[in-house]
């Protein structure tokens, strides 16, 4: 079972990946773990990629999908995987295909999720730290103070830069330009992709994407 995810940064599509890859007993990888992994374990194409790393550039697709390919190819991948952040551009759902084909493995399904952006924003902006201790909040408003704060002094409730609402609105168009056109491309190449509401409690999302996998 091969499972992509698409979504926007901060639908939770990360934390239901992991919950997807539990109930199908199979692996959830990133393309930030994987590309780690290869540079600590210095294969030739992590050697390849911390070059690029060192220097302050992007790792190429070309070595990310090598890398992703011999990820795929372990042992621990055989009886599936979810594939978190893997592809975010037509050119990366076009290397990924050719890395499955060669493998002769098929790709079962994408799972889209979705959210509206005020919903969104809504969600993220709801978010706080606190200054002081780390501790985050949920629906508590920024310039509270923390009253339990184990610092001294008490630390106060802010809100993390990528959550207030102009950056949320200004990923969500980055996302969609991008991602639009990796939808239809999926679409267009005949592949299952399953839109996921991701608005609600993470059990009722959960079981929306269990049962886009044939597992509800
Ligand atoms: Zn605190």
């Amino acid at each position: 079972m091969i499972v992509v995810l698409l979504g926007p940064p901060g639908a939770g599509k990360g934390t239901q990946g992991e919950r997807i890859a539990a109930a199908l007993g199979v692996p959830k990888i990133a393309t930030g773990d994987v590309l780690r992994a290869a540079v600590k374990a210095g294969t030739p194409l992590g050697l390849e990629a911390k070059g690029y790393m060192d220097r302050g550039d992007l790792v190429p697709d070309v070595v990310i999908l090598g890398i992703m390919k011999q990820a795929l190819a372990a042992p621990e991948q055989a009886r599936g995987v979810v594939l978190d952040g893997v592809v975010r551009t037509v050119p990366q759902a076009e290397g990924l295909a050719a890395v499955l084909a060669e493998l002769h493995r098929p790709l079962d399904v994408v799972l889209l999720f979705t959210i509206a952006e005020d919903a969104l924003v809504a969600r993220l902006s709801g978010r706080t730290v606190c200054d002081g201790c780390q501790t985050p909040f949920t629906g508590r408003a920024p310039s509270e103070t923390h009253a339990e704060c184990a610092q001294s002094p008490k630390g106060t409730l802010v809100r993390r830069k990528d959550d207030e609402p102009d950056a949320v609105r200004n990923r969500m168009r980055v996302y969609e330009a991008q991602t639009a056109p990796v939808v239809a491309w999926y679409r267009a190449h005949g592949a299952n992709v399953a839109a996921i509401d991701a608005l609600g409690a993470l059990d009722v999302v959960q079981a929306r994407a269990l049962k886009a996998v044939g597992k509800g």
